[in-house]
């Protein structure tokens, strides 16, 4: 059975092979992606022993896991995370856990080891049914419900037939879950208007298309699976980073980063 991580893998390798202006980026997120993995293994295969929800609590056997992903930052990350990635590697494990309580505690799309180290952790919680700790977790429909995280990309399916379901879903930045979402609203401020928000789509990403609110000025990017169903959409997302330049010269802002800084 091909694992979720494996279609993460084969969807990253096989756009980097094709990609033009995105290869760096994605040659980069193979690496990452396989190191992840490997955290995620890591854990999992671990003897009696479940993930708490307190990472900085969990840290004696996270820090463990999370010297190969580490490894990899340094071997073929962009150089600024590289050289820190190799000040991490060398330092005492206290500075570390103080990386990732930083990012557990405030979370941002810029702090780059926080969030790579806890998507295999928080992923691998989820999947056993843990709850997050020491974190605040808020109720709204705009963020995760699982740990509060910000949407990292909108996906489109089809579904059963039903009037209850939207089709349509965000997946969160931070643990990699998903959650259901209503279809015309901005997924940072909650317009819905139709007036105020605004789609962008270029021939070249037929299945991709920038999602922009003129209220917020955000953005988020969705990925159609009804047009692309073996499109992996926090891969594609990567992928489609042109779309991104759009954006950003029409004046908006990405709800959240990806891993890559796009
Ligand atoms: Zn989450
Ligand atoms: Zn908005």
């Amino acid at each position: 059975m091909t694992s979720w991580w494996d279609k993460q893998i084969q969807r990253a390798d096989y756009l980097a092979s094709r990609a033009d202006g995105s290869k760096e980026l994605l040659t980069f997120y193979t690496h990452l992606l396989r190191a992840q993995k490997e955290v995620y293994e890591f854990l999992r295969g671990r003897k009696d022993w479940l993930p708490s929800g307190d990472p900085g609590g969990d840290m004696l056997v996270l820090g463990d896991g999370l010297a190969a992903l580490l490894s990899a930052v340094e071997l073929h990350g962009p150089t600024p995370i590289a050289i820190e990635a190799k000040t991490l590697l060398e330092s005492d494990p206290e500075v570390m856990r103080e990386t990732l309580m930083r990012y557990w505690q405030s979370p941002t799309d810029i702090q780059f080891f926080g969030k790579a180290s806890l998507q295999p952790y928080l992923k691998w919680l989820a999947e056993t049914g843990g709850r997050p700790i020491g974190r605040e977790v808020s109720v709204g429909e705009r963020q995760c419900p699982f740990c509060g995280g910000n949407p990292q990309v909108s996906v489109l399916q089809t579904q059963e037939t039903n009037a209850e379901s939207s089709n349509r879903s965000l997946i969160c930045a931070t643990c990699l879950s998903s959650w259901e979402f209503r279809r015309v609203v901005c997924a940072k401020c909650g317009e819905e208007r139709p007036a105020k928000l605004g789609y962008f789509h270029s021939p070249e990403f037929d299945h991709v298309r920038i999602e922009a609110c003129d209220t917020c000025n955000h953005y988020i990017k969705s990925v159609d699976l009804t047009r692309l169903g073996f499109a992996a959409p926090i891969v594609d997302e990567i992928d489609a980073a042109p779309l991104d330049l759009w954006a950003r010269e029409h004046g908006y802002q990405k709800i959240e980063l990806n891993l890559v800084g796009v």
